[in-house]
């Protein structure tokens, strides 16, 4: 397990999924993780679950697509923790899925706010606050739709493409700085959210499971422990690149 005892830890979209079990991981690593959500209920689960395990955990309300509301948390976890070593920004959402020219203008600007501007606000705002730490490192969670073009998926697919370039401007930007920035590219993952989509379309579902190399979909705490291994001080010197947890999705070829 990573250390990362008396670290200072965001993690945002804590209250479900991938989000939910890197925070708790955070924690029984030994770091102070503040979860950020907008589901009210998710976030008083994991306190609970928290406190039950006696871990060091606080919760906060925020909507990662609004600046005031990144800011504001960002503000409060310097003003409660004094600083600020690693974010875990993971918060993101699917969207409907249809053909480009079938595809709701308002969805699209809803899952690129959601899922792209929700990590530039993270950057914009965290920044700052581990460069008052003495550094710091950032990951964020992209997709194996960074990479491919699942059909249907536009809003998705274009913005963790452009996780992956934001994940490699910061790293530019920060690495000569004392910050690490790096990305997370899930596959299939069985979290609610994958649930979900897999009972809205269970033929998509089969198949995908199917022509996944590993013929299984990842457990959550598979991704965290990814997140985890990251942010910690055993990826020193990686910077700037998106680690593919896909249980070999996007290897490419056939097998013989
Ligand atoms: P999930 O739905 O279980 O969790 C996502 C969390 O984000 C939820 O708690 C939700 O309330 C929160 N959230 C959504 N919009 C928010 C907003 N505006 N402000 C604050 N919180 C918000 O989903 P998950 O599968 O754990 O997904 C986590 C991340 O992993 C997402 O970025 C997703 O795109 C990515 N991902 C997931 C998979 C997968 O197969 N599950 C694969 C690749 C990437």
């Amino acid at each position: 397990m990573a250390d990362l005892q008396g670290k200072v830890v965001i993690v945002t979209g804590a209250a479900s999924g991938i989000g939910r079990e890197a925070a708790l991981e955070f924690a029984r690593a030994g770091a102070w993780v503040f979860g950020a959500d907008r589901d009210t209920a998710g976030l008083k689960q994991i306190n609970r679950q928290a406190s039950a395990e006696g871990l060091r955990f606080s919760v906060s309300e925020v909507d990662v697509s609004l600046a005031s509301d990144v800011e504001r948390f960002t503000s409060h976890v310097l003003g409660s923790a004094g600083r600020l070593d690693v974010a875990f920004n993971n918060a993101g959402i699917t969207g409907g899925a249809h053909r480009i020219e079938d595809y709701p203008v308002d969805d699209f600007d809803r899952v690129l706010a959601v899922n792209l501007r929700s990590v530039f606000l993270g950057l914009k705002f965290q920044i700052p606050a581990m460069l008052q730490s003495g550094g710091g490192a950032i990951v964020n969670t992209a997709s194996v739709a960074a990479l491919t073009g699942p059909g249907g998926m536009s809003a998705y697919a274009a913005s963790k493409h452009g996780i992956h370039g934001l994940t490699r401007v910061a790293a530019m930007e920060n690495a000569a700085r004392g910050i690490r920035v790096n990305a997370i590219a899930p596959g299939w993952t069985q979290t609610p959210m994958v649930a979900a989509n897999s009972r809205q379309n269970p033929r998509f579902a089969e198949l995908a499971r199917t022509a996944i190399p590993a013929k299984r979909g990842a457990d959550p705490h598979e991704i965290a422990e990814a997140a985890l291994w990251l942010a910690s001080d055993a990826a020193s010197y990686v910077f700037g690149q998106m680690l593919v947890v896909d249980g070999g999705m996007t290897i490419g070829g056939f097998e013989p």
